[in-house]
């Protein structure tokens, strides 16, 4: 289920955007202290940081096995990764959300998911149309990992 490759990131790059498909939805799950959710079938992405050890970070975070300790970790296993981005930081993980997030055209699915150390709505964002890929260079700028939200049949 592991993508089969994942590019180094840029050196100095600490952003990072993991995009999972979800292929169908799951009802009542439980995200850690924030409550229990459902989450409809769509794209999830997820925007985080890492000041050191990016790779080490995305790695976790494509684990399925571990300890729960973000709110990621309890929906990843749902999730089908299908691109990892990693970005510059001299945006903060906040502006980067925003922009990926209206680039996208997404939603946020759960109110602080991922945002419990700034004031954010969120650092997840839902994109639920099924057929088009996200906008060529959206979520470029990074190492470029091209994410296509079209589940494989
Ligand atoms: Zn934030």
């Amino acid at each position: 289920m592991e993508p089969a490759k994942h590019r180094l990131p840029a050196n100095r790059h600490s952003l990072y955007a993991i995009s999972g498909w979800l292929d169908e939805e799951v009802a009542e799950l439980a995200i850690g202290k924030l409550g229990i959710f459902s989450f409809r079938r769509g794209l999830y992405v997820y925007v985080g940081s890492a000041r050191r050890n990016l790779r080490a970070r995305i790695g976790r975070h494509l684990r399925t096995e571990k300890t729960m300790r973000w709110h990621f970790d309890y929906l990843r296993p749902h999730l089908r990764i299908v691109g990892v981005d990693t970005f510059p930081g001299d945006e903060g993980e906040c502006r980067l959300f925003r922009r990926l997030m209206e680039a996208c055209g997404g939603t946020v699915p759960v109110r602080g998911f991922g945002s419990s150390d700034c004031g954010c709505e969120a650092h997840l964002f839902y994109v639920p149309r099924a057929a088009d890929p996200i906008p060529a260079g959206v979520l470029a700028g990074g190492t470029g990992f091209p994410v296509y939200p079209i589940p494989q049949e």
